[in-house]
């Protein structure tokens, strides 16, 4: 599958759910308006849609949300995407998850086939986490992530970079991840959606954090990428990778090679444009058989753009997109 530009889509993120059991600051508003259910895929709907994908070319397959492991039954869908994985076309099957259900869920993700996960944890302190989630309990992300290490999974920590909030926290943050074996990966706030805060507020860019950092550390350059916004580095002390997610300082989208499933079945190919392909109606229709699904994919991916310009509205404090992040998932 080669968009116009020639670039290979390989990777499908798929947010399973627009719901979550927190509230990030960053990402929701505190009384948000969920989707009406009739509107959302069913699971076995994903499952087909995927099966789509996967048969035109993506290899990698990571399930968010909202927050995927709310979502009732979901393992069913993990185990559904996990029996593609080696000779049914699939490479991976990841997760990027707030780490709230992995206590009770780590062990039958791996047993799907998961192997890595994500977890948003964006400070160590508790009543930071709490103010961040607007309720949440950090011990049960700790929980969460212990949980995931001990079922066999590797963990990686995602932590939004808040001026103000968590910007004295890195130091300790690459410690603790180094301790205990996670990469971690700083994200640069995005302006995604309404969120009844001022983003210019907590908008702090990485390239000040990195160049911080490397006062206390040796961040040595590696060339791994995954083809996202993250650059990584070798953190020579703890052995461990940082990443650093940039989309709003650099221009990563040469090498993108992924699109966005929506759980009400919109595809986005590219996270800062609002062009969007409607696949739920070809799905749902009984006229459209599996070939015409296929068509109905290849067309959107013909409308890939080259890429995207985010800015922070400074004037007006509005976001530059008006869905959230919890919508396409990151
Ligand atoms: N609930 C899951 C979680 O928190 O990991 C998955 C969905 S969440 C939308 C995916 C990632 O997007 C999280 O790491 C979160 O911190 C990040 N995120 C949410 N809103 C953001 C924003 N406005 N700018 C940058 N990152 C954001
Ligand atoms: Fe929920 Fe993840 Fe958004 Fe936080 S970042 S509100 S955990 S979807």
């Amino acid at each position: 599958m080669l968009d116009p530009f020639g670039r290979r889509i390989t990777y499908l993120r798929v947010s399973v759910t627009d719901r979550c059991d927190l509230r990030c600051v960053y990402c929701m508003a505190e009384d948000m308006t969920f989707l009406p259910k009739a509107e959302i895929l069913t699971l076995e709907e994903l499952d087909r849609l995927c099966g789509a994908f996967i048969g035109l070319g993506v290899e990698k397959i990571r399930l968010t949300g909202g927050e995927p492991l709310v979502r009732r039954n979901v393992i069913s869908l993990f185990r559904s995407l996990g029996a593609r994985l080696g000779g049914g076309g699939l490479r991976e099957l990841t997760v990027t998850t707030n780490g709230t259900q992995l206590a009770k869920l780590a062990g039958e993700l791996h047993a799907a086939g998961v192997r890595r996960v994500n977890v948003s944890l964006d400070t160590l302190d508790p009543a930071t986490f709490t103010a961040i989630t607007r309720w949440g309990r950090i011990e049960q992300t700790l929980d969460g992530i212990f949980a995931a290490r001990a079922a066999g999974l590797a963990v990686k920590i995602n932590a939004v970079a808040l001026k103000g909030v968590n910007e004295h926290e890195f130091d300790r943050m690459i410690a603790w991840c180094g301790e205990h074996g996670f990469d971690l990966c700083l994200i640069e706030t995005m302006p995604l959606g309404e969120i009844s805060g001022d983003r210019t507020e907590q908008y702090l860019p990485l390239s000040l954090v990195r160049s911080r950092l490397k006062r206390s550390w040796t961040l040595e350059e590696t060339d791994y990428r995954t083809g996202g916004p993250a650059r990584y580095y070798t953190v020579r002390e703890t052995g461990r990778r940082i990443g650093f997610i940039t989309p709003m300082t650099h221009n990563f989208c040469e090498s993108c090679n992924r699109v966005r499933l929506t759980c009400t079945g919109t595809l986005y190919m590219c996270l800062g444009q609002e062009d969007a392909a409607d696949l739920r109606r070809p799905l749902r229709d009984p006229a459209v058989d599996e070939e015409g699904l296929r068509e109905a994919i290849l067309e959107a991916i013909a409308r890939k753009p080259r890429g995207h310009d985010f800015v922070i509205d400074r004037r007006h404090n509005r976001p530059a997109l008006a869905r959230h992040m919890s919508v396409t998932g990151g």
